[in-house]
């Protein structure tokens, strides 16, 4: 991703944290007749997208000469900012719900930082985090504008990948934002630079059960409205409370795309069906590839639609394999407390 070192913020090419990562493969596979690419941003070093909005945050810690950082996070964004922070020989804090998957604190754990376990809620983690980043750096992937810097990049690739054409749509995940944001500004950006001449529609996926940007998006509303989530299996979308709603869903509108929840049962299916044709992917990511399919059952014939598989299925082995169903409480059970 750093071969677009000319469009990120940094000043000094030294401060570059990185393990020349990036520029994952784009696929076209087939749902039911119709076809999409698909980006394989699980094979990053942490398994996950969010190493994109890491390295450059983390290499802008280092640029400002800081040591010592924290941040809250449902496990995949902790596993990553620690790890750029390993590369880079700075601590790093990480406050996540005591439910955690354990695959993602036993990778935060390998990476040396320091784990906080906050019971509660995602919420409560976020508030816990937010108490200690009165003394220390916040480096936090919703917050810190120079996580966007990184996961825009993900525009660039797509759209070098694709003969420097834009899509016609593109299916994200959405709970913070990150990878919606991220993309548009990227987008953003490429149109500016004239090299594509439309952005792409975005469609923006949440999990029924926890699903606040989408009720208010459907309301005709810009206020995000305070929801009792119920659990769900895509936890890393699962966000009640959103910091960039309203960012969020003025950026959406403004490509004429829009939002859509997938339930517990579709989460499942799709998780299923990518195994069996060899993606081993984990349920959030499982939720966005549920969002594309329902897309495609309506799409247009002649859209060139994008999606992306964000995170790897090791990260979530006991809610992954073919063992979990799609009901809730599988996946409830299995947690550990
Ligand atoms: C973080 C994450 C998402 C959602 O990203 P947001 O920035 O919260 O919208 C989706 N899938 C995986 C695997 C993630 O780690």
């Amino acid at each position: 991703m750093w071969r677009y070192r000319a469009a990120i913020p940094l000043t000094r090419n030294s401060n570059t944290v990185s393990f020349d990562e990036g520029f994952t493969p784009l696929v076209p596979l087939d749902f039911g007749g119709r076809s999409a690419f698909l980006k394989q941003d699980h094979l990053f070093p942490t398994g996950s997208f969010k190493d994109r909005g890491a390295s450059v945050l983390v290499s802008k810690v280092r640029e400002l000469g800081i040591k010592k950082v924290v941040i809250d996070s449902s496990g995949n964004a902790g596993a990553a900012v620690a790890a750029y922070c390993a590369r880079a020989g700075i601590m790093c804090e990480v406050f996540v719900p005591a439910g955690t998957l354990p695959g993602k604190l036993a990778s935060i754990r390998a990476y040396g930082a320091k784990l906080r376990l906050v019971p509660g809620t995602r919420e409560d983690a976020a508030r816990a985090a937010r108490r200690s980043a009165v003394r220390t750096y916040y480096a936090s992937h919703y917050w810190n504008p120079f996580f966007f810097q990184g996961t825009k990049t993900f525009a660039y690739e797509v759209c070098e990948q694709l003969g420097w054409r834009a899509p016609d749509v593109i299916v994200l995940p959405c709970g913070n934002g990150t990878l919606v944001l991220g993309a548009d500004l990227g987008f953003r950006d490429l149109r500016a630079a004239k090299v594509i001449k439309r952005i792409p529609k975005i469609i923006a996926v949440q999990a029924a059960n926890c699903a606040p940007i989408y009720q208010s998006f459907r309301s005709g509303r810009r206020l995000v409205p305070r929801i009792k989530p119920r659990p769900t299996l895509a936890e890393g979308i699962a966000i009640a409370e959103p910091l960039r709603g309203r960012q969020i869903i003025d950026a959406v509108g403004k490509t004429g795309g829009s939002f859509l929840t997938v339930s517990e049962k579709e989460i499942g299916d799709a998780g299923r069906d990518m195994g069996r044709r060899g993606f081993f992917i984990e349920p959030t990511a499982a939720a966005t590839i549920a969002g594309l399919i329902r897309y495609l059952e309506r799409a247009p014939k002649k859209e060139t639609i994008v999606s992306v598989i964000t995170g790897h299925g090791l990260k979530a082995p006991e809610k992954s394999g073919p063992a979990s169903d799609s009901r809730t409480g599988d996946g409830a059970r299995l947690r550990v407390r």
